[in-house]
C-alpha cells in the first residue's frame, strides 16, 4: 500500500464535501465522485448551528458563511393558531458566547457552494454515478454508470439516503416513508414583512400534528424560507418530491394565524418532499467501506440537524484517521462509530418525535458540542 491511502468519497453533498476538505487539510489523498454533472441553487434553507460552525471554521469558510446568513437572536416556537409564544431560545450573541460560534440560517445552495468552492477542482469527479463496489481485500474497486472503473484503499459512502455503499454493506432495502411531507418555498420577503406579528427571524409554528418553520436565508433578510411537516398517509417512494400549490398550503393550514396565511399568500413556488427515515443500522462499516450522514442515519429534518450530523461524522472520521492512522482503517472505523453512533441516534430519535425546542429546553448538549475536543471513547470489544 502507498504511504498515504487513497480515499474515495462517494457523494459531494454537504457531508461528503465537508469531509473531503477536512481530509485534504490533513494531507490525505482524496478524490470525490459525484453523480450530478454540477450543482445549482435549489430552493431551500438550512439552519447551521454552532456545532457545525466550529467545523466550518477549520475548513476556512466560517467568515464567508457568517456574511451570507441570517443571525436570529432567538428561535421562537409559537402556537400555530394563536401565535402565542411557546418557547424563546436565545441564539445570536448568546450562541457565540455560550456555544463558541454563531447560529445562522442560510440558503442551502449558498452554503453548499461555499463547501464546493473550498475544494480544489482536481479532487472533484462529476457525472460519476457509482453502480458497483467490491472490497477486494487489498483495495476497493468502484464501477460507474459511464463504464469507468476506479480503485481506492478506503471508500467513504456519503451518498445520501439511497446510498449504494449502504446497500453494499447491508443489502437492498428502501428507506421508510415517515408519514410526513415537507413543503418548501423560498421567496422575496417584502410582501410578508408588514403588519400582524413583529416578524420573527426564526420561528416554528406548531399545532399537535403539523408545523411550519420560517426563517430568512440571507444576511439582508430579503429572502424568506418556509418548510413544513404535514401528515400524509400514502406516498409513492418513486417520487422524492412533487410540485405543490398555494391552494394545497391553504388547505393544510386552514385556520392558522394570519402571519402564516400571509406567508402562504406571498409564496411564489412551493414543492413538497417526502420525509424518509431508517432504523439505526447494525453496522457503519466493514472492511474498507464506511458510511456517514444520510447514508448511515437518515432522519426527519425536525431538529434541523441532519446535515450537521453528516458534517460532524466527517470531522470525527478524519479525527479517528489521525488518531490511529488511516492504514489502520478498521480500527479507525470502530473508533469513529463508537464516538458517533450515540449522538447521531439521539438526534435521529428527537427528530422523529418532533419535540425539539417546542418548549424552553436547554440545547447546549447539541449546540455546544465540539467534535475536535470531545473526549474520545474506546470502541466496545466485539
Ligand atoms: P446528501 O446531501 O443527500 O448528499 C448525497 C450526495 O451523494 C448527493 O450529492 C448525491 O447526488 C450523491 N450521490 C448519491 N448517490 C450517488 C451515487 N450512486 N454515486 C455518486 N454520487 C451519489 N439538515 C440540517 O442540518 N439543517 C436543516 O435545517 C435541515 N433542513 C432540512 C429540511 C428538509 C425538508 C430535509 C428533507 C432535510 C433537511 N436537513 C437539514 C437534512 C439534510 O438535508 C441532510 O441530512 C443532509 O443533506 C445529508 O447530507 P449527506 O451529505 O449525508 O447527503
Amino acid at each position: 500500500m502507498s504511504k498515504s491511502p487513497r480515499i474515495a468519497v462517494i457523494g459531494a453533498g454537504l457531508g461528503g464535501a465537508a469531509t473531503a476538505s477536512l481530509l485534504l487539510q490533513e494531507g490525505f489523498d482524496v478524490r470525490v465522485y459525484e453523480q450530478a454533472p454540477s450543482f445549482s441553487r435549489l430552493g431551500a434553507g438550512i439552519h447551521v448551528g454552532p456545532n457545525v460552525m466550529k467545523i466550518l471554521r477549520r475548513i476556512g469558510i466560517e467568515d464567508a458563511l457568517n456574511a451570507q446568513g441570517s443571525h436570529p437572536d432567538y428561535w421562537y416556537s409559537r402556537h400555530g393558531l394563536t401565535g402565542d409564544v411557546l418557547a424563546r431560545i436565545p441564539l445570536g450573541d448568546y450562541a457565540v458566547k455560550t456555544y463558541g460560534a454563531s447560529y445562522l440560517t442560510v440558503h442551502r445552495g449558498d452554503f453548499h457552494a461555499l463547501l464546493i468552492e473550498a475544494l480544489p477542482e482536481r479532487v472533484m469527479a462529476y457525472s460519476r454515478h457509482l453502480v458497483g463496489v467490491t472490497d477486494r481485500g487489498n483495495d476497493v474497486e468502484m464501477r460507474f454508470a459511464d463504464g469507468s472503473v476506479e480503485h481506492a484503499d478506503i471508500v467513504i459512502g456519503a451518498d445520501g439516503v439511497n446510498s449504494h455503499i449502504r446497500e453494499a454493506l447491508l443489502g437492498p432495502e428502501p428507506p421508510k416513508y415517515a408519514g410526513y411531507l415537507a413543503h418548501r418555498a423560498v421567496f422575496p420577503t417584502p410582501e410578508v414583512k408588514a403588519g400582524m406579528l413583529p416578524f420573527d427571524a426564526c420561528v416554528k409554528w406548531w399545532t399537535d400534528d403539523r408545523h411550519m418553520m420560517t426563517y430568512f436565508v440571507t444576511s439582508k433578510a430579503d429572502e424568506l424560507y418556509y418548510v413544513t411537516g404535514v401528515p400524509v398517509e400514502q406516498w409513492d417512494l418513486n417520487d422524492r418530491w412533487l410540485p405543490s400549490s398555494k391552494d394545497e398550503m391553504r388547505e393544510a393550514f386552514q385556520g392558522w394565524h394570519p402571519t402564516v396565511q400571509a406567508l402562504i399568500d406571498a409564496t411564489v413556488e412551493v414543492t413538497k418532499w417526502s420525509l424518509l427515515e431508517r432504523d439505526p443500522l447494525p453496522l457503519w462499516s466493514r472492511g474498507r467501506l464506511v458510511l456517514l450522514g444520510d447514508a448511515c442515519h437518515p432522519m426527519k429534518p425536525h431538529m434541523a440537524q441532519g446535515a450537521a450530523m453528516a458534517i460532524e461524522d466527517g470531522a470525527m472520521l478524519v479525527r479517528c484517521f489521525k488518531e490511529v492512522g488511516a492504514h489502520n482503517h478498521e480500527l479507525a472505523f470502530a473508533l469513529y462509530e463508537a464516538n458517533r453512533a450515540e449522538r447521531a441516534s439521539k438526534v435521529q430519535r428527537i427528530s422523529h418525535d418532533n419535540t425539539w425546542l417546542r418548549t424552553n429546553e436547554d440545547p447546549s448538549w447539541c449546540f455546544g458540542y465540539d467534535v475536535f475536543s470531545e473526549p474520545l471513547v474506546e470502541p466496545k470489544a466485539k
